[in-house]
């Protein structure tokens, strides 16, 4: 049994949630559940929800604090996630933790509070870097990057093959400099606030994604 079972993974965009929230999922047996993709999937389905949704995306703003919360807390009690979960990108600002809060407090999430707020400690300067050689997958939505973790054969995806690559519409330069600006003011808040509550680890983000991955094992002891 791992030390803990319900982890928050805090960090800027572009220092790692997403790459090594998918590992730790999968060794401790538990699903990544990510806020962005969660989101990303409404707007797929092109319902009006989902046409104001990808207006905020794009801009690199927040979505609202209700949507969200409703979202994720759905998806914390889903039976399939009764085990545990890593919560990628949420919560992402005070509100959005103070009322996860309040809905940990009912009956439902009785012994299914998050046991750990995990910074991926990154500096600014491999920030951009890192946002801008993100590249995906078109037909099964494996992730890479073109300098730290590229297909084995280039222009191949190595999990299906697939010869087509897509980029996220909001990994633009602009958007990114929006989505930092919006990470220092609502998200980094929450570090002293997980500090407070006793929850909070730091790990180093830099480095080769192996390197940052067995720090992260130390630390949770799954
Ligand atoms: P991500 O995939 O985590 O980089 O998120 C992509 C975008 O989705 C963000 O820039 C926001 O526009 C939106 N988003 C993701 N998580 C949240 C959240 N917890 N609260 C509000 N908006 C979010």
């Amino acid at each position: 049994m791992a030390k803990y079972n319900r982890i928050v993974l805090l960090g800027p965009p572009g220092s790692g949630k997403g790459t090594q929230g998918a590992i730790l999922a999968e060794r401790m047996g538990v699903r990544e559940i990510s806020a962005g993709e969660l989101l990303r999937a409404e707007v797929k389905t092109g319902s009006d929800l989902g046409k104001e949704i990808a207006a905020r995306i794009d801009n690199g703003q927040l979505v609202s604090a209700d949507l969200i919360v409703r979202l994720m807390t759905q998806a914390f009690l889903a039976p399939e996630n009764a085990n545990g979960y890593i919560s990628d990108g949420f919560p992402r600002s005070i509100e959005q933790a103070e009322m996860l809060e309040k809905v940990e407090n009912t009956p439902d999430f009785e012994n299914k509070k998050i046991d750990l707020a995990l910074l991926i400690d990154v500096p600014d300067e491999y920030i951009l870097e890192r946002i801008l050689g993100r590249t995906q997958c078109a037909k099964c939505g494996a992730f890479y990057h073109e300098k730290f973790k590229p297909t084995a054969i280039a222009g191949v995806c190595d999990v299906c093959g697939g010869k087509e690559f897509v980029k996220r519409a909001d990994d633009t330069e602009e958007t990114v400099v929006s989505r930092l600006r919006v990470y220092r003011e609502a998200t980094a808040p929450l570090i002293p606030y997980y500090e407070n509550k006793g929850l909070l680890v730091r790990v180093d983000g830099t480095g080769p994604i192996d390197a940052v991955s067995e720090r992260i094992k130390e630390i949770v002891k799954y």
